[in-house]
């Protein structure tokens, strides 16, 4: 190393302490990148690799530009990446030998703050897990530019945490170093997120304030891993982090992410985008605030009947006062993001438009505290009295701050006149000194004669006096001082000019210097208020949920809930609430769901895209709506409280963990079994049809009668194996339900509708029959299926052995073995459809096809 000049030399001490970051390396007007990192950025960022004499050999070089570095850093840290900012901390004029240079950030996925890299209406979560003792970890997880904390506790190792790291889409997690390899990998395989290590676990005394809802010095250290970490890479105030809030999961309905995913409550499964969500139907919010919370809610439905009924209540009150509620919702959307403004002012990166647009929230308060005064509802009445204005805050903003000020807090003309008396003094000197200037110059016209004579101004030369060449000679000789000669033109001074002009630069330098210093001062003033703006952010938050539950509500056509402890379901003309968006108006058809004491499942059978899993989604889809405090699709709804969810729906693979959908079919199966209780809810969609027919319906038929003798859960239990309707006879709480298609001029028709009783069990053949296959091959599927319902009859009348055979014959027919013994294509291309991703429309065309190979 001792070749290198000093330069790199000191580039590759620094370097050594970020090893796991990119080092951007200021210099002059550049960030530059050295050695390995300048290869890797070279292409991460497709820019151009250089190189540079770095004293013992080239050295491979790349860099960006400071002023365009944002966006480079974001493509960075998007991908994952972190990026440690290499600042010079001394002015290179005062510098002996090398200018002394810092990492004065760590930018990493998980610390993002600047607003050009974050989403307004997500929030951006670091998380940090603590094993405590065996098998328990605790996890924390905060967003820096909300300044929240969340904390709880698992008590069975880390499948929990991957799931909710999952659903809160944490990218970056903090770890300790010894947590073990298998742990990591665990992590970095399920999430592919990024791991970052702190041991640092003692908490500064002067941040004690923020754990004073945690309980022992255990969870005050996994804190304080999450806080260090911070801490560490943002060398910077943090007088904006909230104290710590413990999540009690026990309070919440808990939905896995398997469910999560399979009923697309923020994202699609498909596209993953929010576009088709339950979550791009219900967020009817005007505030970036409001659209984080009602994601946050639907992470957490509610259990407890006081908190959801108080959420109804509000609801309710919004939806039977809509003038009132449409000048609230006015008032709202002019209210910035409070919490990412408070973050800001603690931070130290606000300018004078964001202290503005706090102003102007807070002007919207009164406002809001006397609309919600208008509403009959108490609730909502009640919430005007707790919500406090901060006039005192509003009231020092609006004395200080320019109606319209510039981006930057360092070129003045941010503060009000009448603020401060030694900035209107500076202010009326340049002002003065400007009139002054342009007296002089209507003067010296006059006096001289020249009309186009003027006075201008630029840094080189300050002011000066410009006459055009052909005026020159009508120029009083001696009358000015000649300063600069142009191609046309003379620029002139005199004293008096060049005195004036003194005091009006002085007086600029002066007033931007004391305009800096008055607006730190008044940000030092602001910060003190952040705890009240977080809280008066709060509520803003919640009342915007809650308005946009009742316009949801009412544009949709939703009605308020009501809850049974009898563990009764009775959903009247049910809908699902995307689905009747995304199909023409009026289209969708509404179905009950009746399931009173003595009834726990439903088994549901009908032909392919009868409308089945939509059935089964819109019953969770309903009950979660109703436990987040909106109403819900239907025409009346009496519901239990669920305390959990469980879902097997679609064949969607497992991306994350890279699992075959075989295997994530029974990892989720095993999920709802082992945790499921009575009161949870589980949807399971053609379990069993991942593996050979026996197989799987043998399955399929344990798994119900495991849940009707020991889970109890309520269970909607979908499948094609007709088989399984028998089972009625022998389970007193199953019921057989169908969704029926007809046939309509030689068409099928979906109706949607569900009906008692088992499905028709040749539909197939029927449809097979309705697109035209060969007569022959349609003649021939009827004798194989009342061969195989002899068949069967037989064994279950005889209970004989003759399974061997039935599999025989079943093999031999459902892979349509041609003579030689060799599969037919059109057989192997049939079987690798995926009919979940088609629609019905290439499901016909494909059909079409393939009945053109066999003709
Ligand atoms: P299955 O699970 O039986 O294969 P799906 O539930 O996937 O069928 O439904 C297939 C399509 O039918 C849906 O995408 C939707 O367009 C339509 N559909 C389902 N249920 C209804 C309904 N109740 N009313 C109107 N259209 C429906």
């Amino acid at each position: 190393m001792s070749n290198f000049t000093p330069m790199i030399q000191q580039y590759l001490t620094i370097k050594a302490q970020y090893k796991d970051a990119f080092l951007f390396f200021r210099l002059g007007d550049f960030y530059e990148m050295f050695f390995d990192d300048a290869i890797k950025a070279s292409k991460e960022l497709e820019i151009t690799l250089t190189s540079r004499d770095g004293g013992q050999e080239r050295v491979p070089m790349c860099g960006v530009p400071y002023h365009a570095s944002e966006n480079y850093i974001k493509q960075l840290v998007s991908k994952g990446y972190k990026v440690a900012i290499c600042e010079q901390v001394e002015d290179p004029k005062e510098a002996k030998g090398v200018v002394k240079r810092e990492v004065v950030q760590l930018i990493t996925p998980g610390t993002v703050m600047e607003g050009s890299m974050l989403d307004e209406r997500e929030n951006n979560f670091l998380a940090a897990i603590s094993p405590l003792e065996q098998e328990t970890y605790l996890l924390s997880y905060n967003d820096l530019t909300t300044g929240e904390t969340w904390m709880m506790k698992y008590e069975n190792g880390m499948e929990g945490i991957i799931h909710e790291l999952f659903n809160l889409s944490v990218k970056e997690v903090v770890i300790p170093s010894t947590l073990s390899d298998e742990d990591k990998l665990f992590l970095e395989k399920r999430l592919g997120i990024t791991l970052s290590v702190e041991d640092q676990i003692d908490l500064p005394e002067e941040y004690r304030y923020l754990v004073k809802n945690l309980e022992n010095e255990g969870y005050i250290q996994g804190f304080a891993r999450l806080f260090q970490y911070i801490h560490r890479t943002q060398k910077r105030n943090l007088d904006h982090l909230q104290p710590v809030s413990w999540i009690n999961q026990e309070q919440y309905m808990q939905i896995d992410m398997y469910s999560r995913r399979n009923l697309e409550l923020v994202e699609t499964l498909r596209k993953q985008g929010k576009k088709g969500s339950l979550l791009w139907v219900l967020d009817q919010t005007v505030t970036a605030m409001g659209a984080r919370l009602l994601k946050k809610w639907l992470e957490r439905p509610l259990l407890s009947l006081d908190e959801i009924e108080s959420r109804h209540k509000k609801v309710q009150g919004f939806l039977e006062q809509m003038f009132q509620r449409e000048a609230l919702r006015d008032a709202l959307s002019n209210v910035y993001d409070l919490e990412r403004l408070a973050g800001r002012v603690s931070y130290g990166n606000v300018n004078a438009r964001d202290l503005l647009q706090l102003k102007k929230s807070l002007g919207q308060v009164p406002m809001i505290m006397d609309l919600l005064q208008e509403f009959s509802e108490t609730e909502l009445k009640r919430l005007s009295y707790t919500m406090d204005p901060l006039s005192d805050l509003y009231a020092l903003l609006d004395e200080s701050l320019h109606e319209d000020p510039p981006l930057s807090i360092k070129e003045g003309g941010v503060m009000k006149d009448g603020y401060n008396q030694v900035l209107d003094d500076y202010r009326y000197a340049m002002k003065n000194g400007k009139k002054w200037i342009v007296e002089l110059e209507q003067k010296e016209r006059i006096a001289t004669g020249i009309k186009s004579l003027k006075i201008g101004f630029n840094k080189v030369f300050g002011y000066y006096i410009e006459v055009t060449k052909s005026n020159i000679p009508n120029l009083p000789e001696g009358r000015y001082e000649r300063k600069q000669t142009l191609a046309n033109a003379e620029r002139y001074i005199t004293p008096e000019l060049k005195e004036k002009e003194s005091l009006i630069l002085e007086a600029e330098e002066k007033s931007m210097g004391l305009e800096y210093d008055l607006f730190l001062e008044l940000r030092q003033k602001v910060k003190e208020y952040i705890p009240q703006l977080q809280l008066l952010a709060e509520q803003i938050s919640q009342l915007d949920v809650l308005q946009g539950f009742a316009v949801a509500s009412e544009r949709y056509q939703y009605i308020r809930p009501s809850f049974t402890n009898d563990r009764k379901v009775n959903i009247s003309e049910g809908r699902h609430p995307v689905v009747e968006q995304v199909i023409e108006s009026g289209e969708f058809v509404g179905n009950d769901t009746v399931m009173d004491n003595g009834t726990d499942i439903f088994l549901i059978t009908g032909p392919n895209m009868s409308g089945k899993s939509t059935y089964m989604r819109q019953v969770a889809l309903i009950a979660i709506m109703a436990q987040i405090g909106c109403f819900v699709p239907c025409k009346s709804a009496e519901l239990p409280i669920f305390d959990q969810i469980f879902t097997r729906i679609g064949a969607a693979d497992d991306l994350v963990a890279g699992q075959s959908t075989f295997m994530v079919e029974m990892l989720e199966a095993k999920n709802a079994l082992t945790n499921a209780t009575e009161n949870s809810l589980i949807l399971l969609d053609e379990i069993g049809r991942g593996t050979s027919t026996y197989d799987g319906m043998a399955l399929a038929q344990a798994i119900i009668e495991y849940i009707h003798e020991h889970v109890h859960a309520k269970t909607l239990f979908s499948t094609h194996y007709h088989e399984l309707t028998d089972l009625e006879q022998q389970l007193s709480k199953l019921k057989n339900v169908h969704v029926r298609a007809e046939e309509y001029e030689g068409r099928v028709v979906f109706l949607h509708k569900l009906f008692d009783g088992a499905a028709d069990e040749s539909y197939g053949i029927h449809v097979a029959k309705l697109a035209q296959l060969p007569e022959l091959l349609i003649d021939r599927a009827h004798t194989l299926l009342h061969q195989w319902e002899k068949a069967s009859l037989r064994s279950t009348s005889k209970e004989t052995n003759n399974r061997e055979e039935q599999l025989e014959l079943f093999e031999e027919a459902t892979t349509k073995k041609s003579n030689s013994g060799k599969e037919h294509p059109v057989v192997k291309e049939l079987k690798k459809l995926n009919l979940l991703d088609m629609t019905p429309l290439d499901a016909i065309n494909k059909l079409y096809e393939l009945q053109k190979k066999l003709k």
